[in-house]
């Protein structure tokens, strides 16, 4: 494995733990008692705590690691109105009407995230500065275009295309068979956000408690005791916000999510001329390939952070991952072919059977989870909604509170997504 473009003082870690570290929270042993418990301490954890503490409530946050350990402090901060599904290829599935349900939602799931920065005065670098994304296949142009139409006719989003001969404007490679822009995506410091998010969790009152794994959530009569780091916790009401990384926790969630890693590289700093080349605009970047690739600027316009799938496992070892991001992103832009990577990275994300995200109530245990990789807008929004479903507020309505669906016999390995990957992968390679 060739490993010589690493730095000398790589780091396997996220890049944005360099501006926002994460910090262990002050140990203690969990109180006895609380209104409610939160299990995880991501945006979906912190968001419904945030509204339940405002709310009043005694909120007890418990987390396993550091706070912020997971997905929410290692994701490439791009945010938008977007869902795992296109928008057209859901009028197919689902029906005009719900497909619009579904994508109102997510605008709603971004403005919420927009409002949340704004009125909490979270300092994110969050930044609209909208989204390109490259057609792998020539094809796909004609695929983008048409779901552009549909959602502009239905749904009013800003954007539009670009071809290939003026894609430079927004991206310095010819890979691509032009693309599409989106005006409503953006991007932002997804550490400082997770630092912002928690600081205000706890100035609302709530306790947030690192190093405390639940291992393990019982009925008692109408109240709940939550087994957490050797307490037990007496919880009138229980919210689940374990995302990719539950475990066995709650068996009734592990048959309905599918972790996978996603994985991210950061360059070191590249010369202003060479990033205004690469990055004109420090669009959020992606493209239409099957396992497909999203990168961005570093906040300061420095660095390039370049993110994907890196492969069919999952990795015990950043450093292999690393391998397989730096030989696409030289691919990309030859000009990095020199360039040194200093950070590289991995998380789980969650997928779910209808590539939909989820919240739920089962067993009187609240359920947010299944962002499908775009939890930065649907996490704060669903752990939002998740609080007030909780406190019985008719604004709790969204259309993203229906049946998780599962697959008989699936405990929560997911075996076959080896074979996918491969097989997706294979179809990127021959431009299938
Ligand atoms: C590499 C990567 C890139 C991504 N890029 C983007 C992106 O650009 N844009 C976007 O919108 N989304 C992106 N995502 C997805 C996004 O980060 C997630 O959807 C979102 O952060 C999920 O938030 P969460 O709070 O639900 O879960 P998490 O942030 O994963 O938090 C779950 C927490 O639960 C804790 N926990 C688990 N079990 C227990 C237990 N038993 N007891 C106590 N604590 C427990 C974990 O330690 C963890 O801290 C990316 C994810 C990854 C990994």
């Amino acid at each position: 494995m060739d490993i010589s473009f690493y730095s000398e003082d790589v780091k396997f870690t996220p890049y944005w733990w360099e501006a926002a570290p994460r910090v262990a929270a002050p140990e203690a042993l969990a109180p006895e008692r609380a209104d409610v418990a939160i299990v995880g301490s991501g945006y979906t954890g912190l968001s419904a705590a945030l509204t339940l503490a405002r709310a009043g409530r005694h909120v007890l946050v418990l987390e396993k690691d550091d706070p912020g350990f997971g997905a929410s402090s290692r994701n490439g901060g791009a945010f938008g109105a977007n869902l795992r599904i296109s928008f057209a290829s859901m009028i197919g599935k689902f029906g005009l009407e719900q497909a619009s349900a579904y994508y109102r939602g997510a605008r709603e799931a971004l403005a919420t995230l927009a409002s949340v920065i704004t009125d909490e005065k979270i300092e994110c670098n969050f930044a609209r500065v909208g989204r390109f994304t490259g057609a792998h296949r020539p094809g796909d142009y004609e695929s983008l275009e048409r779901d552009l139409d549909l959602q502009r006719k239905h749904l009013g989003f800003e954007g539009h295309m670009v071809p290939r001969a003026e894609q430079r404007r927004f991206i310095g490679t010819d890979h691509y068979h032009g693309g599409r822009f989106t005006a409503w995506d953006g991007n932002l410091h997804p550490g400082l956000y997770h630092t912002g998010l928690l600081e205000r969790v706890r100035a609302a009152g709530a306790t947030v408690l690192g190093r405390t794994a639940v291992t393990a959530i019982a009925r008692d009569g109408d109240s709940f005791v939550v087994a957490a780091g050797g307490s037990k916790v007496h919880a009138k009401q229980v919210v689940v916000a374990t995302n990719g990384y539950g475990g066995d926790l709650s068996p009734w969630l592990k048959r309905r999510l599918i972790p996978l890693q996603s994985q991210i590289i950061a360059t070191e700093p590249l010369p202003p001329d060479l990033m205004a080349k690469l990055m004109p605009g420090a669009r959020q970047l992606g493209d239409t390939c099957k396992l497909h690739h999203y990168y961005r600027t570093s906040p300061d316009g420095r660095r390039i952070l370049f993110g994907g799938r890196a492969g069919q496992r999952e990795v015990n070892d950043p450093r292999s991952s690393g391998t397989h991001l730096y030989k696409r992103l030289v691919a990309l832009f030859p000009e990095l072919r020199e360039v040194r990577i200093t950070h590289s990275w991995a998380g789980f994300i969650a997928y779910t059977f209808d590539h939909l995200p989820h919240m739920a109530q089962q067993d009187g245990i609240y359920y947010a989870a299944g962002y499908c990789g775009s939890g930065v807008a649907m996490a704060t929004y669903l752990g939002r909604k998740t609080a007030l479903k909780a406190i019985g507020s008719p604004d709790a309505a969204n259309p993203f509170d229906t049946a998780h669906p599962t697959r008989p016999l699936y405990t929560g390995r997911p075996w076959f997504m080896g074979p996918i990957i491969w097989y997706k992968g294979m179809q990127d390679a021959l431009h299938l």
